[in-house]
């Protein structure tokens, strides 16, 4: 299971469709300070379903549509597009291929897409439970992230074992099971 392509339009700066191609490996991004490289990080977390604004540095749901240039007028809506090599099969589904898309408007309506199928924040997220995949996984280490799971308290560093060894999923339907 790798990161496979990337798909911007309009998120950030980057008002025109941007397509990022990864090969299996390591892949670096690399330009000039304000170029756009943290957005694409930014991008991966937001299709993900990241909810808060402030770790998108960003005040206002908004902002993470393309505000305009000198050149260009600003878009009225953002789509990031993620796709997912899953042919072996590491994620519980029947898709070697999968296709997680996110849509947002001005007015802070926010759609997500499942391989084209509307779907909810909530089965992205069931979807990647033990998988490392995930906004708050350990797949993305953002700056500060292995100072915070060094000093953590010991209950919050383990729920990253859990995830690694797979036992987030079962606490996770537990705590919904008790719920309902
Ligand atoms: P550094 O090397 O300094 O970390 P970077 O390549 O990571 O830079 P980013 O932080 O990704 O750069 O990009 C910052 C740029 O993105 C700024 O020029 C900012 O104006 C632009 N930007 C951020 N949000 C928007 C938006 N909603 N509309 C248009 N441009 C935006
Ligand atoms: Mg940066």
């Amino acid at each position: 299971m790798y990161l496979k392509e990337l798909e911007l339009k309009g998120f950030k700066s980057f008002p025109e469709k941007t397509d990022i191609v990864f090969k299996n490996g390591i892949t670096a991004i690399v330009g000039p300070n304000g170029s756009g490289k943290s957005n694409i990080s930014d991008a991966v977390r937001w299709v993900l379903g990241e909810q808060s604004i402030k770790s998108l540095r960003g005040d206002k749901l908004e902002d993470v549509i393309f505000a305009g240039s000198d050149k260009k007028k600003p878009m009225n809506y953002c789509e990031v597009s993620l796709t997912i090599d899953n042919s072996d099969g590491e994620i519980d589904i029947e898709f070697t291929e999968l296709t997680i898309k996110r849509r947002a408007y001005r007015n802070g309506e926010s759609q997500f897409f499942l391989n084209g199928k509307p779907c909810r924040l909530k089965d992205i997220k069931e979807l990647f439970l033990d998988t490392g995949i995930g906004k708050d996984s350990y797949s993305i280490i953002e700056q500060g992230k292995v100072d915070e799971i060094l000093s953590n308290n010991p209950g919050v560093r383990r729920k990253v074992f859990d995830e690694a060894c797979g036992i987030a999923k079962y606490r996770y339907k537990k705590q919904e099971a008790e719920r309902n």
